[in-house]
């Protein structure tokens, strides 16, 4: 659709941040474009529609997807924070990032058997997801759905945490 080129367009391109030879992509002049992010939520929503009970965004810009993602489709939002953020941390998992290393935690607030639309904005090399996967399964959690706004094709991210719909690829 037309929003959603445009909304494409909205992702800017960024190199050697925050490290020399990272090529980054910047989702935030798309945040800041009302049709564009509601293309982009409806997008997101769109495979996964009725098949999640809440959506879990990964700190930090994981966030700004699923608190939109939630009130877009009536359901709840949980998050996924950095280690050492959560007052009452209930799982925690380990993981490699293309720059470095992290773990990631989660509250335990959801019941057993609550379908978790898992939601991040960029899938790079696909460990932060597949930490998310773990968690969600650590905690009973039954996993929905794995949706990003831009997946980075040539890291092979879908080989590490497999499938993910992504919105726009590159
Ligand atoms: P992965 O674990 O898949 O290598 O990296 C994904 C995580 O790193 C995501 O949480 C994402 O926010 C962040 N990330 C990695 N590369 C980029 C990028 O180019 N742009 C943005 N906005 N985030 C990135």
């Amino acid at each position: 659709s037309k929003a959603l080129d445009r909304a494409a367009s909205l992702i800017a391109t960024i190199p050697d941040f925050p490290e020399p030879g990272i090529l980054f992509r910047d989702i935030s002049p798309l945040l800041a474009d009302a049709a564009a992010m509601r293309a982009v939520v409806d997008a997101v929503i769109e495979p996964f529609a009725d098949a999640f009970d809440v959506v879990a965004g990964v700190e930090a810009r994981g966030f700004l997807l699923a608190g939109a993602v939630a009130v877009a489709a009536g359901v709840g939002m949980a998050p996924i924070r950095k280690a050492g953020k959560l007052p009452r941390p209930a799982a925690s998992v380990g993981y490699a990032l293309e720059y470095g290393t992290a773990a990631i935690e989660m509250s335990d607030d959801l019941p057993a058997g609550t379908r978790v639309l898992l939601v991040d904005d960029i899938l790079a090399t696909g460990g932060t997801l597949r930490a998310g996967h773990e968690l969600l399964d650590e905690l009973g959690l039954v996993l929905a759905g794995t949706a990003v706004i831009m997946e980075l094709e040539e890291l092979g991210g879908q080989a590490v945490c497999g499938p993910v719909h992504a919105v726009f690829r590159v």
